[in-house]
């Protein structure tokens, strides 16, 4: 594809998407059809001489693949937690993958590590996060694929301070615990298995049955009992907006144990920390001056698209010592000064892309107003449809939602609220997803797609409506 065929192609392509996102709203938000129909419909061997046009591939991406999804975009999708996308998102990227820069090291493209830093810390400012978290400092941000690979960094960090550094050497040598409540997200159980730390090394903590949140006693009781039996904690995960509800764990009373004991505090706000854009809802992140990491995801609620976990540690010397490993050829005299960053020892693969590039884009084209007009957007169409909710006496709000969250069920048993959730997204014009709380089957509505308004909202609480008329007696 030379860049004549190039250009054409390309203007093809984003002309696609763009029509794409102009008519999502009238698709069906996920596809009915059974397994396999996708597979089915295409070649069962990869074509020998090539050179088909995009305009052949367009057509089956409109044929096979577009009625094979599920739309994320679409202003219907309430389900699991949102993975926004935006134009300027899609643009950086796409400069991203037309430089095709590696940047594991600052020497195999200086523009690609400064750049991020610098995204990074404009970022940090953008949250309001404590000072120690900026590059100037002994801290740093650095892009993660994802929240799970940073808890998973984090982790190896922990270890490598609990183990003083021997870890390294001789592997996991100890019984090292790891914390979080029984509503940490699955990763961290990821995570912590595959430091080798087992299953059996995470101690789950129980929550405030009124709101969710981890229970600082229930935590120190927890550490107490692993050291009594000679056992090593080495890290707490402190969650800000659990994926169950969006609880809000008390980091600065678990920041205080943590330093107490000398215990590594990462926190995870992969939803939730896009929402300290707002200085309104900045009470989330509260005792983030005790925290040893903490990360968020702008590909969930800040039209970043996938794949981009911001990752900050307060003290990049212990996660560097951790990571590190230098082969003769990646010796270089930029590296050896000490007076350049080389993130592939802050991250588990060794080749990087430059996904600063999309937040450059997104930050520069909406700006910190555009982004937190993005979530207040999304908090108040929450909190009408909770109102709805709270006004009709079949139903009843399960969880807090101070983000733009809903949890709900029918006053009903656990099979008519799972009935409920079926009917209304067999209509494919929404997607809602569901929880436990307490044991009990609830109801989740999230908003986050930009282009989700309260005409989507209303008619998402009219379709659960009229699904419940004959569920429950008025
Ligand atoms: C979504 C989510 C994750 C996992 O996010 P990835 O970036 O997909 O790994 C982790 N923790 C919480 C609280 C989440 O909501």
């Amino acid at each position: 594809m030379d860049p004549d065929e190039f250009r054409r192609a390309g203007h093809a392509v984003v002309d696609w998407i763009a029509d794409y996102w102009s008519t999502l709203h009238q698709r069906p938000v996920a596809p009915a059809d059974p397994p396999g129909t996708v597979a089915k419909a295409l070649p069962s061997v990869p074509p020998t001489t090539g050179g088909e046009s995009v305009e052949a591939l367009l057509a089956d991406l409109d044929a096979i693949v577009l009625p094979g999804l599920t739309h994320w975009q679409h202003p219907g999708f309430f389900g699991y937690f949102p993975a926004n996308t935006s134009g300027p998102s899609l643009l950086g990227d796409l400069v991203s993958s037309g430089l095709g820069v590696q940047g594991m090291l600052w020497a195999t493209s200086p523009a690609c590590t400064e750049l991020e830093t610098v995204m990074m810390d404009w970022l940090a400012q953008l949250l309001d996060l404590p000072q120690r978290f900026r590059s100037t400092g002994a801290g740093g941000g650095v892009i993660q694929d994802s929240a799970s690979s940073a808890t998973l960094v984090a982790t190896l960090a922990a270890l490598h301070r609990a183990s003083a550094g021997r870890w390294r050497v001789t592997g996991v040598d100890r019984r090292y615990r790891a914390y979080t409540s029984v509503h940490g997200h699955s990763s961290i159980e990821k995570a912590v298995r595959i430091a080798g730390l087992g299953a059996d090394g995470i101690r789950s903590i129980d929550v405030d049955p009124d709101t969710q949140a981890l229970r600082p006693d229930a935590l120190r009781a927890a550490i107490e009992a692993d050291l009594a039996a000679g056992d090593v904690p080495t890290i707490v995960v402190a969650t800000i907006g659990t994926t169950s509800t969006t609880a809000v764990d008390p980091v600065p009373e678990i920041g205080a144990i943590c330093a107490e004991y000398g215990i590594w505090l990462h926190v995870d706000a992969a939803y939730a920390g896009a929402a300290a854009v707002c200085p309104e809802l900045r009470w989330s992140h509260a005792g983030l001056e005790y925290v040893d990491s903490y990360c968020f995801d702008p590909h969930k609620w800040l039209l970043t698209g996938f794949d981009c976990d911001a990752f900050w540690v307060a003290d990049r010397g212990e996660l560097i010592e951790a990571l590190t490993v230098l082969p003769e050829f990646l010796r270089n005299a930029a590296s050896e000064s000490g007076a350049v960053i080389d993130y592939r020892d802050w991250q588990v693969p060794l080749g990087r892309r430059f996904r600063a590039l999309k937040l450059w884009f997104v930050l520069r084209w909406y700006g910190a107003e555009g982004l937190r007009a993005h979530i207040r957007s999304g908090v108040a169409l929450a909190a009408r449809f909770a109102d709805r909710v709270r006004a009709d006496d079949r139903f009843e709000l399960a969880a807090a939602h101070p983000f733009s969250l809903v949890c709900f069920r029918l006053r009903a048993d656990d099979d008519t609220n799972a009935e409920l959730l079926a009917r209304v997204n067999r209509t494919g014009r929404v997607l809602l997803t569901h929880t436990r709380v307490g044991g009990r089957y609830v109801l989740r509505l999230a908003v986050g797609s930009p282009q989700s308004t309260e005409t989507h909202v209303d008619e998402a609480w009219t379709l659960l409506t009229d699904a419940a008329k004959d569920l429950v007696t008025p």
